[in-house]
Formats: structure tokens, sequence, C-alpha cells
């Protein structure tokens, strides 16, 4: 038996996952149960009236070359969120299994381990490197034969710092054939690094979460692309949801994904970028900012003297910011996005008031 189907849940592995109608759209579809005619106004190429194509074709390739890599090693999610879920859903037993996580880091992981019933070990970041990864204790974690996703936030939300890929390597390689280890790279794009999508042909237990959420502003479009093994691919998709990615989602990718547009995305980015600089330089001449970390997403990490006072300063112009007191690991910060310039300043005037 491959190691994917040793580490999955052996009841997915054998599940005869469910046959949706076929997919031929030359044919005439009258075995779908689907009315023969569009809504009132529905201006769709496809027809909303119709079930859309599973995992849609163009879609996936049209992701694989976005992101480099071979269709087969894509599968369209709604939102990374939903990848993250669908990962615990296949590889961990209820009441058995565990994934580790790296706090503070992203909630989905621990929430979609605790929906599932799985054990959740937790192997915090070194807050006084920058919140790099405890390679040697997430291996030493992970080496528990229960383990069987590890969860890698590179750069990290919400503390906006990269991992050391070499170190994420390291790990993958370390658990090869015990733990899938997923490194969710949601906000790359706005990163000087490479994503690691490149590694994942030479190492078949990394898997990397991409998004349309973030970078591509297309957050309102639930699309997220989970690139691994093909045959992690192929149990994932017994477990989603046959027509997971809604139609109107498949057209306005595909109308707004294309190379034309790489442009404005290389200059949206550039912007990102810049005013990440300037706001984190202003955020840090603040005397009631203690600390402002580095970031290399789309937000900034800020520690303030008196967190309460900002959010409702924030608050009084009208803006919200994230509060992040409740992340044990984190002292009094708050995580703020950045947004258009304009905006930035009406942020920092109100918090310098
Ligand atoms: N991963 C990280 C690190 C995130 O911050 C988010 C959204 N906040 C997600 C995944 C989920 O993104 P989406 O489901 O929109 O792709």
């Amino acid at each position: 038996m491959s190691w994917v189907k040793e580490l999955a849940r052996a009841d997915i592995v054998a599940l005869q996952g469910y046959e949706h109608a076929a997919w031929e759209p030359e044919l005439t579809r009258l075995h779908a149960n689907e009315l023969p005619w569009r809504a009132p106004g529905d201006d769709s190429r496809a027809g909303l009236n119709r079930y859309p194509e599973p995992q849609p074709r163009a879609l996936i390739e049209r992701l694989a070359d976005l992101y480099g890599v071979a269709p087969q090693r894509v599968l369209a999610s709604r939102g990374s969120d939903e990848a993250i879920d669908l990962l615990v859903r296949a590889f961990c037993r209820a009441e058995c299994d565990a994934v580790v996580v790296c706090p503070p880091t992203f909630g989905m992981y621990t929430v979609a381990a605790r929906i599932q019933g799985a054990q959740v070990l937790s192997v915090p970041l070194k807050v006084d490197d920058g919140f790099a990864l405890d390679e040697s204790a997430v291996l030493k974690a992970a080496t528990a034969s229960h383990v069987k996703i590890v969860f890698l936030c590179s750069p990290n939300n919400p503390t906006g710092n990269l991992l050391d890929a070499r170190a994420v390597l390291r790990i993958a390689q370390g658990l090869a054939g015990r733990a899938l280890v997923v490194v969710d790279e949601a906000y790359v794009e706005f990163s000087d690094h490479e994503s690691l999508a490149g590694h994942v042909p030479r190492h078949s237990n990394l898997v990397v979460l991409r998004t349309l959420s973030k970078a591509h502003g297309l957050a309102g479009a639930r699309l997220g692309a989970l690139i691994a093994d093909p045959e992690i691919v192929k149990l994932l998709r017994k477990v989603i949801a046959p027509y997971a990615i809604t139609q109107l989602t498949i057209e306005a990718v595909l109308r707004l994904l294309d190379r034309s547009g790489r442009a404005a995305f290389e200059e949206r980015i550039a912007m990102i970028r810049a005013e990440r600089s300037r706001v984190s330089r202003a955020l840090a001449a603040l005397p009631t900012v203690s600390r402002v970390w580095p970031s290399a997403a789309n937000f900034v990490l800020a520690e303030f003297r008196d967190a309460v006072t900002a959010l409702a300063r924030a608050r009084d112009a009208r803006l919200l910011v994230r509060d992040a007191r409740g992340y044990a690991e984190l002292g009094s910060a708050l995580r703020i996005t950045i947004g258009a310039s304009a905006q930035n300043n009406r942020l920092l005037q109100a918090l310098s008031s």
C-alpha cells in the first residue's frame, strides 16, 4: 500500500466517493434534475440552472499555470479554509490522531482539528527569535505516530514573518512517509520569497496552500488551491463536496485571472509593500507603540502600550483593526491590514491623536 493510503483514514481510503452527474457538456442534460431554463436575468456564461463542472478542468489548469505546477497536483477548494478542513478530515481519525500547530498562528488549523475531534499539539514559534520555527521541537512533537499533519504558515498570520524555507523542507524530509507538512502560503505574494510549491514533486508529504483571497483581491470568490502529491489530491476529491466551486466563481476567476492582468497585479503588490514599510515606520515612531514586528505579508503586527485605547481610537475613526490580544504568546498586540494610502493615513492619524 502507498504511504498516502497508510497515513490517511482507512475508511476514507476505502470510501466509494459520491458519483456526481457525468460531465459531458456537449450532450443535453436530462440526468441531473436541473431546470432546462435559466432564471430570469441569469447572464452567466454556462447558466446557473446547471450544476458546475466538478473540479473544473479549465480552472485547475489556470491555477496550475499560475502556481507553476502540474494540474494533477492541484485541488480547487472554497478558499484555503476548506483545504485545511479537508486535510484534517481525510487524515485524522477522531479521538485518535493529532495535528501539530505553531502558535501564534492562523486559528483555522486548530478549529478544523477540533471539529474533527483530532488532538492539537502546540509547538510555539520562538518569540525571541522573531517568531522563528522551532525546527527540532516540531520534529520531536511530530514524530509521535498519531501525528498526521504539521501545519506551518509562511508568512505567518498574525506575526507576518516568513519561516525558514530550509527548515520547513528539513521537517518535510524528516517526516517523509509519516506525516504531511502543510505550508500555508496565503500571503507569500507579498514577500520577496518564492513559494515552496516547486518543491512538492521532490517532497511527496509536502502540501502547499495558496489562495486567490489575498494578493489577487478575490476573497469574495472563495477560491483556494491545494498543491500536493497527485494521490493526496485524488483522495481529497473524494471528501470535497462534488460541486464545491460555484459557476459564478469559475467564470469570474477565468475572466479575471489572465496574464493580461499581471502588470496591474505586480503594481498592486508593490503598492502594498511600499505602504507596509511606510505604515511600519510611522507606527514605530508613535509613543503609544512599543514594537512593530517586521512583516512579509499585507498586514503588520504592532504592540501597543494600551491596545484598548488604540482599538477605540481606530473605531472612532470608523476603522476596524484586528485585536490580537487573544493569542497567548502575544502581548498587547493589534494586527493591522495595509489598506490604500488614504486609509492608512486615516489610521495613523487616529492612532496618533
Ligand atoms: N490561511 C491564512 C494564513 C489566512 O490568514 C487565511 C485568511 N485569513 C486563510 C488561510 C484562509 O483564506 P481563504 O479561505 O480566503 O483562502
